[in-house]
């Protein structure tokens, strides 16, 4: 699971990255966005909400949320149908939560 987790950070990485945040800003956020049950990681995901459109905005939800998934232990299994994501589909979109029937 910590490759997983990996490909979360870095996609979240690319994601503040591509919404104007400095490399160091982009790291320092998603190292506090990982650390989510400390109470900073909400305030950062805020933060770093607020300086994305709308469309790294929609993408770092789905990041953060499938890092949550990683922590509750739900994470590769589909939100709809309860079946389990097939690793090619997680290598391509790791924040996805939907099998690829769901999807369609
Ligand atoms: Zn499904």
């Amino acid at each position: 699971m910590d490759q997983r987790r990996e490909a979360l950070e870095n996609a979240l990485l690319r994601a503040a990255r591509s919404g104007g945040l400095t490399r160091d800003a982009a790291r320092s956020v998603a190292a506090d966005v990982c650390r989510l049950d400390s109470g900073g990681g909400e305030m950062a995901v805020k933060e770093m909400l607020g300086r994305l459109g709308a469309r790294d905005q929609e993408r770092v939800r789905r990041i953060v949320a499938a890092l949550r998934r990683l922590d509750g232990g739900q994470y590769g299994t589909c939100e709809r149908c309860g079946a389990a994501i097939d690793a090619a589909r997680l290598d391509l979109m790791p924040e996805t939560t939907t099998c690829r029937s769901c999807a369609d």
